[in-house]
């Protein structure tokens, strides 16, 4: 890839390119909707990501290009910029923005992008591209800054100049994966534990339903709100902060505060998800991968049945996972409603998974997923 990007980068500019950056995309492997109530997430790094080559110039521009869109952008250098409508190039320069607005010099430069995650799936190619552009400007320019740092600077990015309402596990686990390792993380507190991850005679599928995610932003919303109720209603009788801070025995306990069934529903999938993340950590602790995949498909149920965050064309890809004896887990991945499902496929069978599932789906939904497979690979590096 580092090959084919330094090629287009000399038909483009007609020079090498100076340095060349790889940041991986991330998937959830479980922990889904429980970030915002005070839950672990447990993302990892994939090794689908964005590829950045980069080299100064003296023209006094940022000339941005990728190879993912046809709409470049050149803009004046070392000066902030106003978001330039739904340009991709919004996400880089965000990032340039903070560099600025915090004293450093960025003199001109021109870029080139490529990703191979498929974009607005779920797998975080924005987070992705925030991360690349931080990470090597950083670098190259050796602006000092630790990754925390980067991974809040790439969700201001991402809340204040895209626009979005999302919490910083994407960036965080951007940054911080490595290979063969998932992250249990806090997303309040920032705490997090790398766990080892030893699929043996597995792999990742990661299958794009190809349903763009409409509904996602608004259910979002909807979700956060309801949870919101659940706890309110909750600390009347206990003095409650998030509902992780539950188990399920308390939440039994104290339910009749919870007239309306749908809250309490939501109330359960959060607590019972945030514990099947610290039994799904113990599993892969004992390397008991059976038992995490059985942990997969539970969550996937919780959140088709309770929180109700599914949609026909997630469940079909699961309902068909359910049939294939080469799979031992999976799960939608991501807030829903579209995006991505993950599997655990034992090896060998990548062909054969992709052929039956695909017949399997298009005869459903009408339009065919699309199936990648992945390893679990490592944050950010300089090629
Ligand atoms: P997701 O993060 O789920 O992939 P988003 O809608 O959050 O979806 O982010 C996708 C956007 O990020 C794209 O529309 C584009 O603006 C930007 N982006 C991601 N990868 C690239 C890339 N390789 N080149 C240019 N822009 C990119
Ligand atoms: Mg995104």
């Amino acid at each position: 890839m580092k090959i084919e990007l330094t090629q287009k980068f000399i038909e483009l500019y007609h020079k090498n390119p100076d340095s060349v950056y790889f940041t991986p995309g991330r998937v959830n492997l479980i922990g889904e909707h429980i970030d915002y109530n005070g839950g672990l997430v447990m993302p990892c790094a994939i090794t689908l990501g964005t590829w950045l080559a980069i080299s100064p110039n003296n023209n006094g521009e940022y000339n941005m290009s990728s190879l993912n869109f046809e709409n470049n952008l050149t803009v004046e250098a070392s000066k902030t910029h106003d978001k330039n409508g739904s340009h991709w190039a919004n996400y880089p320069i965000g990032i340039i923005n903070e560099f600025l607005k915090d004293g450093k010099d960025i003199p001109g430069l021109d870029f080139l992008f490529f990703g191979n995650i498929p974009i607005g799936s779920g797998l975080s190619s924005s987070a992705s591209i925030e991360i690349a552009t931080a990470f090597a400007l950083n670098d190259y320019f050796n602006l000092g800054y630790d990754r925390v740092d980067l991974v809040k600077m790439a969700k201001r990015v991402e809340n204040d100049f895209i626009g979005l309402n999302s919490g910083i596990m994407d960036q965080f686990a951007v940054a911080f994966g490595e290979k063969d390792k998932a992250i249990v993380l806090d997303c309040e507190t920032l705490k997090y534990k790398m766990v080892d991850v030893d699929l043996g005679n597995y792999v990742l599928a990661i299958i794009n339903t190809n349903k763009p995610r409409e509904l996602a932003d608004s259910k979002y919303n909807e979700r956060v709100a309801e949870c919101q109720t659940a706890l309110t209603l909750l600390n009347k009788e206990i003095t409650l902060h998030y509902l992780c801070e539950l188990t399920a025995e308390k939440l039994a306990l104290h339910s009749h505060l919870i007239e309306d069934e749908i809250i309490l529903n939501r109330a359960t999938h959060v607590i019972k998800e945030n514990d099947r993340v610290h039994q799904a950590a113990k599993a892969l602790n004992s390397v008991d991968l059976e038992e995490f995949g059985r942990l997969m498909y539970a969550s996937h149920q919780s959140l088709r049945v309770l929180y109700e965050v599914s949609g026909k064309e997630l469940d079909t890809v699961v309902d068909y996972c359910l049939t294939d004896e080469h799979v031992i887990g999976a799960r939608m991945t991501g807030a829903g409603f579209g995006g991505c499902a993950i599997a655990l496929l034992e090896k060998g069978f990548e062909e054969d998974f992709a052929k039956k599932l695909t017949d399997y789906y298009v005869n459903q939904i009408g339009y065919p997923a699309a199936i990648y497979i992945s390893e679990i690979g490592n944050g950010p590096i300089k090629l």
